[in-house]
């Protein structure tokens, strides 16, 4: 079955779908995205996807594309008409196609709206949870406002590549005090010796996940404690566990930081109880 995305306005066969070269996402990475997990064929947490969406296309005052129901059923299409049971939906907005200048287009000009989605092999997913993953650490160099979902990624895939290069699935970047923010496409989480759950707060230097907001209500749930605040390399190689999240891989035990084994170097308790717990508390619709 060949996959649909959908390209402004049409559903067409993945391989001819294509975009004008003078888009500004192509030009200028003058865009946003959102990544949606999809589970027995329906959307996780839509909703906060679109609050997010929208946020980003506020901050770089970007137009919305379409009323944020109708993008909810766009997506829901693309979903159907891939067969997706399990797997992602993948939403682009940029500022659209005008000649090029690094300047705001005229005013008027249209919005690209993209949208795409594929299955997730699921037993390969839970297989990488139960054996949990290693990360490294690497310099946080990006700008600003990284809590805008933009698609200008160039560090995010540099940081990346080094992880893959040194055997790791994922890297968490360091900032200058030499504090984990967050890694190259997920939120950074330990736990302390003493049980607390860490995280970074929410502000400008991290991306506000929205698997990590629901994880916020499972860690209360559980009665656990939760501390909203940096944590330097150091702690998170002393730390009981650590684990990662993100909408397409959850909750991700992490057993190894930059080659040194955390905890006792297999995927620790709570990691695996948020895991299960997950998606009692996400939305589904
Ligand atoms: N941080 C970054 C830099 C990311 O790219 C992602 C994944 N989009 C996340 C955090 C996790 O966000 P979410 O839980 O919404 O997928």
């Amino acid at each position: 079955m060949s996959r649909i995305a959908y390209v402004n306005g049409r559903y067409v066969p993945l391989c001819q779908a294509v975009v004008n070269i003078e888009d500004r996402g192509y030009q200028f990475s003058d865009g946003v995205y959102e990544v949606c997990e999809v589970r027995e064929g329906r959307l996780i947490d839509e909703r906060r996807h679109l609050g997010r969406l929208a946020y980003s296309l506020k901050e770089l005052r970007i137009a919305e594309p379409m009323a944020m129901s109708a993008l909810g059923v766009v997506m829901r299409e693309v979903v159907a008409r891939n067969r997706v049971n399990w797997g992602i939906v993948y939403l682009q907005v940029t500022r659209g196609v005008a000649r090029r200048d690094h300047a705001f287009p005229p005013a008027g000009t249209r919005p690209s709206l993209v949208i795409t989605a594929r299955s997730l092999e699921l037993a390969s997913a839970e297989h990488i949870a139960a054996d949990g993953v290693a990360v490294i650490t690497v310099p946080d160099n990006r700008w600003e406002r990284v809590d805008i979902k933009s698609v200008s990624l160039l560090p995010n895939v540099l940081a990346k590549q080094v992880a893959r290069e040194a055997g790791a699935r994922e890297a968490w970047f360091v900032d200058k005090q030499g504090r984990v923010t967050e890694g190259s496409s997920s939120n950074a989480w330990i736990v302390t010796r003493d049980g607390k759950v860490v995280t970074h707060q929410v502000g400008h230097d991290i991306l506000r996940g929205i698997t990590r907001t629901v994880l916020v209500d499972v860690i209360t749930a559980q009665g656990l404690t939760l501390e909203e605040r940096a944590f330097t390399v150091e702690e998170a190689y002393a730390a009981r566990e650590a684990f990662l999240t993100s909408a397409s891989q959850i909750v991700l035990p992490v057993v190894r930081i930059d080659g040194r084994p955390i905890g006792n170097g297999a995927p620790g308790l709570i990691a695996t109880a948020l895991r299960r717990d997950f998606h009692r508390f996400a939305e589904m619709t």
